[in-house]
């Protein structure tokens, strides 16, 4: 057998070997790569700034992959996962170990290294870097594949090998993960000039030789299990995309035999059809289901589960930041121990811990209570590990005990609870809210007051942030200078903004947003009921990563949060300007989110507290606010069946926030995407009197919605220009744009403005920018 192969066992290996005869049935999904204080971060722009060699690079991403493994092993985790560490992303390992390159990066053939690698990650000199998105309902960005026909695959990277053996050597056996075949081909597009209607599972068979040989690799190299994240399962899948999975988990049988099989699902249950799919494959012996968000994994399982077969248990959330409720989930294991059996049940955690923060143990300024209801990454390692001994009748009964305390004490803590709010948010759930008036008659009412010109221009918020702005609210954070001295410095840049748009002739101001470091942070240090890490980072994207707020309790405003500066801004001039706030459903869907109680009910409370600033808005003299709405979007549920739930109350938080202001008083929101063809229609329910929207990467994409008829009466703002680049459009090349637009919008609702917020551009781009937009405005208003 395979452990005989091995060569003679050093000392770290003989006391990991000792240590796994007790390790409990314990699994975790994957683990975050970032490094506690975001370490593979530093060391991956230090390298891609030429500041660092590669080999730096790999010694950092070498102890980062050490220290979590010896993490686990210490933790007595039993199946540990290798290969779910990346330098860029999991889906773009995979493209490389298939040697799906595109040709344009110019790779010959061979062991695809970091300059290959990361040209596809980030582009390069010549060649701009391949399309990512966002998987799945996550805020992680992973890199897409580009297939067609005439991709030759080939092993090209022996990573997922590697870092089995790198483990191996260091004493700990590990699960090695891999991206299923069938979920890869369905997270891919067609590359371009391959036709749209191309088939990317037509090229299982292609790819399945690259994995046959991987397979083959682990098992010479000890492996005795193997992941397949197959994630896709989750989806609505039609019954062609399932018969994919039946064939590629039969195509590997003979490679699979001799290893144990895991496919491991995530984020949501995986529907009937699917289910029937999964627990059919033979050569599989292990399943692993999301008992945190699929809420209906529990009832699939008691309706059956093959018998023999391993559950891997997903009770552990990796989505969020919570202590697990221990009680709770040991009921459940138990339950669920009682169909498969006492030997087959791995206790695992929902998804991998990738979307989680780290480790907790970095957050000394943290609130102790609030601490105590936490578990980051490191944390919910143990969690797992302590409900398998539990399982196994070996109860850690000190940690049990502080757990079930730590739950009793977010219960009943008066941090948590607010009566006023609560019953305030019970009362809109079974009303609706909406302004009085209908949107046409309100924009006369604006009109009149406003007295705007035809193809009225704005901006969207923010204006360019330089090192000195964020120096000033660094130090004033840190008490290094004084409120005085910190509201004369945001005054002068606010003056600035005011006086460049002057000058420039835009129609409806904006304050800039100077004082803002991050649109959701910034109203949440305001609001109760929110709290801060300090190391808290979930990565986005490569080395990118984000720090969001944890909600813990029901949210309130203490005192008006905007109308200073708002208010100080429109003293500055006779123009327009608007209020700035960020809208109830995207403070929900970038923070971290309690899971004591329905999530619409959370954003209900939060479209309260912005509904006051409105209110207080309006009351200090300010006639146009907007409500920023960026990632609406971003929250709809994976599965269309649950789409207009989601829908439905995240646009009546929307319409809370302003319902209840003055027919003069014109309300815009802000999204940034356009892909929203599927959702024009709860997009025109949000009821806005102007909305302005991410365009120019898609005008066709957006334009097509209205030529196709659908009724559109509020004002609309579509990107004119791009913000994410710093090129300057020309006047022409902007009144283009507005042109196409004309040709399917009324004059009358279009608005002009730029893509998004200017915040990440320099002075230098946004000044000829704005420029020629409002010249190509001017010049268009002539010829209506
Ligand atoms: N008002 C914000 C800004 O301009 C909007 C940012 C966003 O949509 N992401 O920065
Ligand atoms: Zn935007």
């Amino acid at each position: 057998t395979a452990t005989n192969s091995h060569s003679p066992p050093s000392l770290l290996r003989f006391s990991f070997r000792s240590f796994s005869i007790r390790a409990m049935a314990s699994h975790i999904v994957g683990y975050p790569r970032m490094g506690p204080k975001r370490e593979l971060k530093f060391a991956l722009e230090s390298f891609w700034d030429g500041k660092s060699s590669a080999e730096d690079l790999q010694k950092v991403a070498a102890d980062l992959r050490s220290s979590i493994w010896k993490q686990m092993s210490d933790a007595g985790i039993k199946f540990i996962p290798s290969n779910t560490f990346s330098c860029y992303d999991q889906v773009l390992d995979t493209t490389a170990m298939l040697g799906a390159v595109p040709p344009r990066y110019g790779w010959n053939g061979g062991e695809i290294g970091f300059d290959v690698y990361f040209s596809m990650a980030r582009g390069n000199a010549s060649v701009p870097a391949m399309e990512m998105t966002k998987w799945f309902d996550t805020n992680y960005h992973y890199i897409v594949p580009e297939l067609g026909p005439e991709v030759n695959f080939s092993y090209a990277s022996h990573k997922a090998v590697n870092e089995y053996k790198e483990a191996k050597a260091l004493g700990v056996d590990t699960v090695p993960v891999l991206v299923g075949p069938v979920s890869y081909l369905l997270l891919s597009k067609p590359a371009k000039g391959v036709e749209k209607s191309f088939s990317l599972l037509s090229l299982i068979d292609k790819i399945l030789p690259v994995y046959q040989e991987v397979l083959a690799e682990l098992k010479a190299a000890g492996a005795s299990w193997i992941q397949f994240d197959e994630p896709k399962l989750v989806m609505d899948l039609g019954a062609h995309e399932l018969q994919a999975f039946t064939h590629a988990y039969s195509a590997l049988e003979a490679s699979l035999s001799g290893l144990n099989v895991l496919v491991e699902t995530y984020f949501a249950d995986v529907p009937v059809e699917a289910y029937k799919t999964l627990t059919s494959l033979k050569s599989v012996t292990g399943f692993g289901f999301d008992l945190v968000r699929g809420t209906k994994t529990l009832e699939l399982i008691k309706g059956g589960f093959p018998s023999g077969k391993y559950l891997f248990a997903g009770v552990v959330d990796g989505r969020n930041i919570w202590a697990n409720n221990l009680g709770s989930s040991l009921d459940t294991l138990k339950a669920l121990e009682g169909i498969v059996g006492k030997d087959k049940l791995v206790v695992s955690t929902s998804c991998s811990l990738l979307h989680t923060a780290v480790d907790l143990v970095n957050e000394p300024k943290l609130d102790k209570e609030i601490k105590s209801w936490l578990a980051f990454a490191a944390q919910k390692v143990v969690e797992v590990n302590a409900l398998a001994k539990a399982l196994a009748g070996q109860q850690d009964e000190a940690f049990f005990s502080a757990n079930a305390a730590a739950q009793a004490s977010r219960k009943s803590s008066p941090r948590v609870t607010n009566e006023a709010v609560q019953k305030a948010a019970v009362a809109l759930k079974g009303s609706d809210h909406r302004r009085a008036t209908n949107v046409s008659a309100r924009l006369d009412a604006q009109q009149k007051k406003l007295n705007l010109p035809i193809l009225p221009t704005t901006t969207i918020g923010s204006f360019p942030q330089t090192m000195d702005l964020r120096r000033v609210r660094r130090e004033y954070k840190a008490k290094k200078i004084s409120e005085q001295n910190y509201v004369e410095a945001i005054k002068e840049e606010i003056n600035k903004v005011v006086k460049i748009q002057e000058e420039l002739d835009i129609d409806v101001l904006v304050h800039g947003e100077p004082e803002r470091n991050d649109m959701v942070e910034y109203f949440g240090e305001q609001l109760s009921g929110f709290a801060f890490t300090a190391n808290g980072w979930v990565q986005s994207y490569g080395s990118r990563c984000v720090k969001p707020p944890i909600i813990y309790g029901d949210v309130s405003r203490p005192k008006a949060m905007t109308v200073f500066w708002s208010s100080m801004a429109q003293s500055m001039t006779k123009r327009p300007m608007k209020g700035m706030l960020t809208g109830p459903v995207t403070i929900l869907n970038w923070s971290f989110v309690r899971n004591d109680q329905p999530r619409f009910e959370t954003c209900y409370q939060i479209a309260l507290a912005i509904k006051d600033e409105v209110e207080d808005l309006e009351k200090a003299g300010i006639t146009v606010i907007q409500i920023d709405e960026a990632a609406l979007r971003e929250g709809l549920p994976l599965r269309k069946s649950e789409h207009a739930f989601y829908l439905n109350w995240a646009v009546h938080s929307f319409r809370i926030t302003n319902c209840g202001v003055e027919d003069t008083t014109q309300i815009h929101t802000h999204m940034c995407y356009s892909n929203f063809n599927d959702i024009i229609h709860s997009i025109i329910d949000m009821d806005a009197d102007v909305i302005t929207i991410e365009n120019s990467r898609s005008d066709e994409k957006l334009l097509s919605v209205f030529r196709e008829g659908v009724k559109y009466g509020a004002g609309i703002g579509p990107g004119v220009y791009d913000i994410h680049s710093p090129r300057i459009p020309s006047e022409e090349e902007i009144a283009d744009r507005i042109e196409k637009m004309l040709a399917v919008l009324e004059s009358n609702i279009l608005w002009v403005n730029p893509d998004c917020g200017l915040k990440t551009r320099k002075y230098a781009e946004v000044k000829p920018a704005l420029s020629n937009m409002v010249a190509a405005a001017k010049h268009l208003r002539t010829k209506l």
